[in-house]
């Protein structure tokens, strides 16, 4: 059997009898005529199964805390559909934060994380009561500290740090290698430890948090990364007298853009973690710690497909032909980034297959705005709409107004129902900060 984040494409995804492709009851022509495209398309069944998987994986692990990390994709809808299944947030700024707020969402199951976080930010987060703040470097445990004690408050944190860790993904992805700009090296632990303990008297530790990367399909990597926090908790206990009792894994478990992508199921993954957990835990006579992990992409991405209008083409004989459509980098940067990869099909009706090599182009002014190179699409022609699978997490997130062009609308679909989540932009909206002196 395939868990959701082992498909290229959405649970429920068909040719319906129009001959269009159809995800959970809503037919995608009909949505992109329906709401215009480029659009962003998130199907609520697939994100629910996945989330419900996790929590079921896990389940063996009381002391398990699932944390949405709200980076991969943050709207108010997502963060109510999260919260309702019973998860908590790892957020990463100001805004993210207000976000979750304007969902009507508490921060007492919330993670802080990130390697600058402002005053301004700190500030909220603790007038918010938030649960976590997962302290990245020395400056931010004085700065932390400082605000604390004005607020008259102890803030419970957990320290970042960086395992020294490879996994074999893209570069930019990677954080828990030694040459990171994220968290305190291993070497570091002691002094913070000791700062903590006799001078930042706000500050309450309760336990270590690290990332090792995104997009993973390695296993190992998981039990190396436990077997690292649990070793440090150990040696802290034997120094400082202090049994630290919360670990946080952080998320990266990968999922399936391409045939080629093998990555492990989340029952696997979460075997692996849970027998990790018991296993050095027990070596090291250490109570088994509450659990916090942090997944984002593989909670979003399998969900989310993006729709676009294909409008100019160029064939270039003997070389390539490229077909463009009307969004591209400012929606989904990833490829032109990472060199990410994607999986896309024609979703009208054709009466025929006639399959074509070809390169999707985006609009902006850029040669590397290229969404997807050579690609198998049957005869695409200007006005069909194409669609593009996997794009569910760090999309929406990371999309800009580049060239002047309006983010798309997200509509979420469930069972043959659609709703829009977030409006298209407008013009009034791209220039409302916009000053004429
Ligand atoms: C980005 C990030 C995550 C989520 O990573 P995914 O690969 O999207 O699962 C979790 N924790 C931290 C600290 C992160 O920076």
């Amino acid at each position: 059997m395939n868990f959701v984040n082992q498909n290229i494409k959405p649970l429920n995804t068909k040719i319906n009898e129009m001959g269009n492709l159809e995800i959970s009851g809503c037919d995608l022509v009909e949505l992109a005529k329906k709401y215009s495209t480029p659009l962003y398309v998130m199907d609520k069944i697939t994100l629910e199964q996945m989330a419900t998987d996790y929590k079921e994986a896990f389940s063996s692990y009381k002391n398990t805390r699932m944390m949405y990390a709200s980076k991969a994709l943050m709207t108010s809808t997502v963060a109510s559909i999260f919260y309702k299944l019973g998860f908590g947030f790892d957020v990463v700024s100001l805004g993210e934060m207000y976000i979750l707020k304007n969902a009507g969402i508490d921060f007492s199951h919330a993670t802080f994380n990130g390697n600058n976080k402002g005053r301004e930010e700190l500030v909220y987060a603790l007038e918010n009561n938030i649960a976590r703040v997962s302290v990245d470097n020395f400056y931010e445990l004085e700065l932390l500290n400082e605000i604390a004690l004005q607020k008259g408050k102890i803030q419970k944190i957990l320290l970042r740090i960086t395992p020294g860790i490879e996994c074999h993904t893209h570069e930019y992805i990677q954080t828990g290698q030694l040459d990171s700009k994220f968290g305190f090296d291993l070497h570091m632990i002691d002094e913070a430890v000791t700062l903590i303990k006799e001078k930042y008297k706000n500050l309450d530790l309760r336990g270590l948090h690290a990332h090792i990367g995104s997009q993973i399909f390695e296993t190992q990597v998981f039990e190396d990364e436990i077997e690292v926090l649990l070793k440090e908790i150990k040696r802290i206990k034997d120094k400082f007298n202090i049994e630290l009792d919360e670990i946080n894994i952080g998320g990266g478990l990968g999922i399936t853009y391409i045939k080629s992508d093998t990555p492990p199921d989340v029952y696997k993954i979460a075997d692996i973690i849970i027998n990790a957990i018991k296993k050095y835990a027990n070596l090291y006579e250490l109570n088994e710690p509450v659990l916090y992990i942090e997944p984002g992409r593989s909670l979003v991405a399998t969900a989310g497909v993006t729709l676009y209008t294909i409008g100019s083409s160029k064939d270039i004989q003997g070389i390539r032909k490229y077909i463009s459509v009307d969004g591209g980098m400012a929606d989904n940067p990833r490829p032109s980034m990472y060199n990410a990869e994607y999986f896309a099909e024609i979703a009208n009706k054709k009466d025929d297959y006639k399959p074509e090599t070809v390169t999707v182009a985006g609009k902006f002014c850029e040669s590397g705005d290229i969404l997807i190179k050579d690609i198998e699409l049957n005869s695409p022609k200007a006005g069909d709409i194409l669609c593009v699978y996997d794009t569910g997490a760090y999309c929406y997130s990371m999309s800009s107004n580049y060239n002047g062009v309006l983010k798309p609308a997200m509509v979420l679909i469930n069972n043959g129902k659609s709703d829009i989540i977030v409006r298209r932009q407008t013009l009034e909206q791209l220039i409302q900060n916009d000053v004429i002196v």
